[in-house]
């Protein structure tokens, strides 16, 4: 019995003292860019939150078993998670062109270096 108490004891000194406290209801996961841990309201699955560590935007994972439409959301919580998305979207849509463009350049690269070794070669 007495063992039992100390275990639940330990358990409570997992909170990082600077963290807000953790709810049951938070989802805790680890930061992929600095590996701090997080605790996030489940309310916030599937959104992009900044790393209260490290600053990098990270995605809070969406619990095996959670459907989000258990959240139970008023409607201005639901536009704003539809703009979050958006801007996410918006956001990974330039990356891509950023890195199409990053692809154009290296294909360039990759020939012009080809060309040099070939003509080496000759
Ligand atoms: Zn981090």
């Amino acid at each position: 019995m007495a063992d039992e108490n100390i275990n639940s004891n330990e358990k409570m000194d997992i909170n990082e003292s600077e963290a807000p406290e953790i709810r049951d209801t938070d989802i805790v996961f680890d930061c992929p860019n600095c590996g701090g841990q997080l605790a996030i309201d489940y309310r916030g699955a599937g959104l992009e939150t900044k790393c209260s560590f490290c600053g990098t935007q990270v995605l809070v994972p969406i619990p095996d078993g959670m459907q989000l439409a258990d959240l139970d959301l008023d409607s201005g919580e639901i536009l704003k998670q539809l703009f979050a998305t958006r801007r996410n979207y918006q956001k990974a849509e330039l990356k891509i062109q950023a890195l199409k463009t990053r692809l154009v350049q290296l294909q360039e690269t990759l020939s012009v270096m080809q060309d040099a070794i070939a003509e080496g070669l000759e």
